[in-house]
Formats: C-alpha cells, sequence, structure tokens
C-alpha cells in the first residue's frame, strides 16, 4: 500500500506522491522560544518526528529533508525578557536550549535544518518587497500589511466563511489597514525592541512570514508537507500559504498539510490557571523520556489526545515488558505490520498493537518476533535507550518554573507594599529554597538562578 495522509488542504485521505522521490520535502512549525516547552508542543514535535522516520524508511534516509524552525523573533519574547530582565539572546538561547535537551530525552531525531527566524531577516524583507510589488501588500504608517481581499482564494485551507474571518478580525482594527482582515508583513520597532533596517524603517517581521522565508529558503516555492498542531490551521497556515503564493505566484506552497489534534490534561485544556500546566521538563523528572513518547503515540495523532499520569504509568509498564523480550535479539528490518500501519496516515494505535502482539509471540520463545518487536518500536523511535540508562533512570528534581516564579515575586512585591515585611521575607526564602536569586531594582524585581 502507498502511503496515505489526511490533507486538511482537501479534507482527504491522499496517497502521498512526492514531487521527487530522491528529495522528499517537510517543513514543521516550530516552537516559539520564550518559555519552557508544554506537554502539547511535544505531540508535534514526537508525532511528525513518527512522519520523518517513516519517510526515511520509505524513500531512504538521505532523501529526505525535514525543516523545522526556531521562533526567535515574536512579541511574546520581548515581553519575557523585559519581565526577567535579560537579554533577548539570552532568553531566546536558553530556552532553546532547554527545548533541545527536553525533545532529545523524547527520542526526537534532529530535523535536516533549524533554522532560526533571526538569521532570516533577510529573506522576509525580500519576500515582503515581492509582495508589495505584485499589489499583495502595502505599506502604512510603518507597517507593511498583507492586503486580503487581494486573494480571491484566501481562505482556501481552513475553509472558514469569510463572515467568520471577518468577525475575528474586527476585534481590534488597527486605523492603517484597509481592511479588517490585512495581516501584518512588518512592524516599527522602538529603538529598545530588536529591529532590522528595511525599505520601510527599522522594525521587525510578523509571525507569519517567518515560516514562509524559512521554508523557501530551504524547501523551495512548493515542497511536500506542511505540518503544524491544529491551532495552526487559521491564522497562521493560512496567512503562510497566502504570502507564499502570491510572493511567489505559484499554485501551492505545500501539497499535503497536516495538522495533530490537541492535547488535554486529565481531560481539562491546559492553562496556568487551571494549575494543570504541565512542561515537558516536569514530566521527565517523573517518568522516562522513551514512556512520554509512547504515551503520546497511543492516540491517533488527529485524534484529541488526554494526557493522564495512568497514562504514563501504563506505558511505561508496556516498555518494561517489551525490554524483557527483546533480549539481544538483532534488529531486523521495520516489520511490514508496523510500516503498513503507519502507512495508513500514520495510524501509530494500531502499531504499537502489533508490537504487544509480537511481545505475546516473543515470550512464547519466538525469536523473529523479539526482532520485529525490536525494530518495529525502533521506528516508532521506541526502546533506542540502552538497558543500562533505562534500569538507571531515576525521577529528578523538577526545573525551576518559571510562571511559579513569577507569581510569587507578585505576592512578595504586593506583601511589601502593604508593608508585610515577615511575608515579604518568607517568600524570598521560598524563592532562594528553588534557587532564585532576586534582585531589586529601580526598574522593579528582576531574577536569576543562584551559582
Ligand atoms: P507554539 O509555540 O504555541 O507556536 O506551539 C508550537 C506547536 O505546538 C504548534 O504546532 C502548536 O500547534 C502545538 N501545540 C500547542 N499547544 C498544543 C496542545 N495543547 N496540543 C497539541 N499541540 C499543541
Ligand atoms: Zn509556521
Amino acid at each position: 500500500m502507498a502511503l496515505r495522509l489526511w490533507n486538511t488542504l482537501t479534507r482527504r485521505k491522499e496517497a502521498f506522491e512526492p514531487i521527487d522521490s530522491a528529495n522528499v520535502r517537510m517543513y514543521a512549525c516550530g516552537p516559539t522560544v520564550y518559555d519552557l516547552a508544554h506537554i502539547g508542543n511535544a505531540r508535534p514535535v514526537i508525532v511528525f518526528d513518527v512522519l520523518f522516520r517513516l519517510l526515511r524508511v520509505l524513500y531512504g534516509a538521505d532523501h529526505v529533508t525535514y525543516v523545522r524552525n526556531i521562533t526567535d523573533i515574536e512579541d511574546k519574547i520581548i515581553t519575557r525578557a523585559k519581565e526577567r530582565g535579560i537579554s533577548i539572546r539570552d532568553l531566546t538561547e536558553k530556552t532553546a536550549a532547554q527545548f533541545h535537551a527536553d525533545i532529545a530525552e523524547l527520542g526526537v531525531l534532529e530535523p535536516t535544518v533549524e533554522p532560526r527566524a533571526t538569521d532570516n531577516v533577510a529573506g522576509m524583507i525580500d519576500l515582503i518587497g515581492r509582495l508589495i510589488e505584485r499589489d499583495h501588500a502595502y505599506a502604512a504608517d510603518g507597517h507593511v500589511l498583507f492586503h486580503v481581499p487581494s486573494m480571491p482564494e484566501y481562505g482556501a485551507l481552513g475553509r472558514r466563511s469569510l463572515e467568520d474571518m471577518q468577525a475575528g478580525a474586527r476585534v481590534e482594527v488597527a486605523p492603517y489597514k484597509r481592511d479588517a482582515m490585512d495581516f501584518v508583513l512588518w512592524k516599527p520597532s522602538n529603538s529598545d525592541e530588536p529591529g532590522w533596517d528595511s525599505p520601510w524603517g527599522y522594525g521587525r517581521p510578523g509571525w507569519h512570514i517567518e515560516c514562509s522565508a524559512m521554508s523557501l529558503r530551504y524547501l523551495g516555492e512548493t515542497f511536500d508537507i506542511h505540518a503544524g498542531g491544529i491551532d495552526l490551521v487559521f491564522p497562521h497556515h493560512e496567512n503562510e500559504l497566502a504570502q507564499s503564493c502570491c510572493a511567489l505566484d505559484v499554485p501551492r506552497m505545500a501539497n499535503y498539510w497536516l495538522h495533530n489534534g490537541f492535547l488535554q490534561v486529565e481531560g481539562q485544556k491546559m492553562s496556568k490557571s487551571l494549575g494543570n500546566f504541565t512542561t515537558i521538563n516536569d514530566l521527565l523528572a517523573e517518568a522516562p523520556g522513551e514512556a512520554l513518547r509512547l504515551t503520546m503515540l497511543t492516540t491517533h495523532y488527529r485524534q484529541p489526545i488526554n494526557w493522564t499520569a495512568e497514562g504514563v504509568r501504563e506505558a511505561r509498564r508496556a516498555l518494561e515488558s517489551w525490554r524483557q523480550h527483546v533480549g539481544d535479539h538483532m534488529a531486523s528490518e521495520a516489520p511490514a505490520e508496523v510500516v503498513e500501519a503507519l502507512k495508513d496516515d500514520l495510524n501509530t494505535p494500531r502499531a504499537i498493537a502489533a508490537l504487544h502482539e509480537f511481545r505475546r509471540e516473543a515470550a512464547r520463545g519466538d525469536n523473529e518476533a523479539a526482532g520485529k518487536l525490536k525494530a518495529g518500536a525502533g521506528l516508532l523511535g521506541l526502546l533506542q535507550v540502552p538497558q543500562a540508562d533505562w534500569d538507571a533512570w531515576r525521577p529528578r528534581d523538577h526545573a525551576v518554573d518559571e510562571s511559579q516564579v513569577a507569581s510569587l515575586i507578585e505576592a512578595r512585591n504586593a506583601a511589601r507594599a502593604a508593608k508585610d515585611w515577615g511575608e515579604a521575607d518568607r517568600i524570598r526564602d521560598e524563592l532562594t529554597a528553588l534557587g532564585i536569586v532576586l534582585k531589586d531594582g529601580p526598574e522593579g524585581t528582576t531574577w536569576d538562578l543562584a551559582g
């Protein structure tokens, strides 16, 4: 059977036909590096890593180019760096390094290229220039905007009604917009904000144009697969598609658009206010990365997933039992049962069921099944950690939770304002115990890690 993928663009499961089977090209929107990645962010990273591994098996490891970017220009980054009193570079470097460490523990392969937005601003300026030249964009008041009515097909990916998109856009219409739906390609920066010189003045790109420029540079005008979480369909992917097609005069930016469903924690939307906001790093302190990875793959990538502590425990038990049976058997080629399951729109639950079956056969002394278990798990990125490391795994201390630090600082400021010095000192001690040093200055309180 050919590889079949559900395509958001056509709303159908389609046979996958690469533009060039000697170079299959995929792009996944990567993290915005202002804070620790949460377990929801891990979902696209893991499921599209499985797709990357599958494509490497089907087309050859040297015939797949996977680009996953790092968004290191974004207003949330500017705000967070200010709050923490550190430089933007410092914040994005540290956050990106932590992201890499976290996902490596989840068994995620490095993409072929991992471009950073800050290294690609020239490409963005070039694309924006082309859009203006082609009358798809206009400069106004230091901004450059994409003019949505200039593209009759706008909205084809998200398939939202024009009324819906307009209603969403009307919430806050800047006076310089010709149409409420027009979106920002470039915006002005103050002298204390990151910026680049451009034909439209000192400023910085909008988020969407970053991905259009980075995918063009590494994958060309039209590539095979564009992936991300379902929340990115509109407006992010719709806008990427509009920019790329209009600037380059091509009918398609990518042929297949893949989107993973959302992750909830214990049946609830993850949010800081509900106190169930879980970072990858938190979970890695409590369970081995492979157990988290298997938990993620037990649900089909397009379904919503309910993340539970029980699910992680179950996955860990499953891995434990698989490990007892793979022994020293040499891994054979990835077994057909697993490959075929994945070729059916990445049906990981079916692939995992096949692994359980191999384990049962291996337990009855079938050495070939033990080899298939090892190789099939390998295709899913599982059973890769050496047995000695798996055995040595222990729970560890949690990394610093920045939002917890921020709310403690806020509580301490409130106590100080109320002249409750005892409480303020108590909170400072609590922060010290977490390894945080406070710096009270004229701009307010900032913090750093001790040592
Ligand atoms: P962001 O850093 O917010 O741009 O998100 C990075 C990636 O994580 C995007 O592909 C999002 O669609 C995805 N994502 C964010 N939250 C969740 C969630 N709760 N469940 C699944 N995917 C998510
Ligand atoms: Zn993107």
